[in-house]
């Protein structure tokens, strides 16, 4: 537990946009304030569109004097996707620092080395297990998998916030109560329990590291099958993914929602479920003697 004192306590959020990191630093600020705290916050997010790396320094204490956090000086790194906590570990304390990270992969699809179908991806090769030995303490949580089986895996972020809850001498209820307003209404029960299940897992131990999750990266074999789906309900007919598919394998059909028009052309890239702002398409690459099997 990272101990607040009269030095501030200093909380780097990072992730990719689309995530949600400045939905959950928001509802750190918000934390800190309802007991209290001088807290200031500066964030970049102009790449918020999926995809862009997206960071949010929260500081907050008695009395704080500079919105960023010098590099070495975060007590707590809580990254929403793998790569991106890699990217900034520097920031934290080397003797005292909190490592909290989702072990989602998000690979860009322009880390691709080839175009084709199941081509080859570059990605951070570093382990959950590799990266919690060298950390003073630290959680890596399959958050994106336990928040898509409540049935939202937006809720992610609220699982995280559940763990982070564990680093912070901050009562569970009144987590609850500001995330309650931070969230859509009809997701409340939801994020609730998210909160809960990330907050339970966190408890039952430091440096704890989601087993399923602590492969290496995936790198997709030669051959594989691609399943596209697009959940029309959450598409707003924006184009970006119509535009962007290096294929030109997608359409918008008469009700104005993306639809796959030509599947035999479709490489299985990402490249539009990486951009799609809204998550409405999920993209699932099977090797191909998986698929027989
Ligand atoms: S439809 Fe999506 S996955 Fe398929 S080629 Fe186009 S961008 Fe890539
Ligand atoms: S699927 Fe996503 S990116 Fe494509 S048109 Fe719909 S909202 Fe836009």
């Amino acid at each position: 537990m990272v101990a607040l004192g009269n030095a501030p306590t200093n909380v780097l959020i990072v992730g990719v946009g689309g995530q949600g990191v400045i939905m959950v630093s928001k509802v750190l600020a918000q934390m800190c304030q309802n007991h209290g705290f001088e807290v200031k916050q500066s964030e970049v997010h102009g790449m918020a569109k999926r995809g862009g790396g997206v960071f949010s320094h929260v500081r907050f204490g008695p009395k704080v004097w500079s919105p960023t956090i010098p590099e070495g000086e975060a007590d707590i790194l809580l990254a929403l996707e793998w790569a991106e906590g890699l990217r900034w570990i520097n920031y934290m304390k080397p003797e005292s620092g909190t490592f909290i990270a989702d072990t989602q992969q998000i690979v860009p699809p322009f880390a691709c080395r080839a175009r084709g179908r199941g081509a080859e991806a570059n990605y951070a090769p570093q382990t959950p297990v590799e990266i919690m030995g060298k950390v003073k303490a630290g959680y890596a949580i399959d958050a994106t998998t336990m928040a898509e089986g409540l049935g939202n895996l937006r809720a992610a972020n609220t699982v995280l916030l559940g763990a982070l809850s564990t680093a912070l001498d901050f009562a569970p209820e009144d987590w609850l109560d500001v995330i309650r307003g931070f969230v859509p209404p009809k997701t409340v029960d939801i994020n609730m329990q998210a909160f809960k299940e990330g907050r339970a897992w966190a408890l039952e131990g430091d440096k704890r590291i989601d087993e399923p999750a602590a492969k290496p990266a995936p790198v997709l074999q030669p051959q594989v099958t691609t399943r596209l789906e697009i959940t029309g309900e959450w598409c707003k007919g924006c184009d970006i993914c119509i535009k962007m598919c290096p294929e030109r394998c997608l359409r918008l059909n008469a009700q104005l929602v993306a639809e796959l028009a030509e599947p035999d052309l479709c490489t299985g890239c990402r490249m539009c479920e990486w951009l799609c702002p809204d998550f409405a398409i999920k993209i699932t690459n099977t090797p191909v003697t998986e698929a027989i099997a």
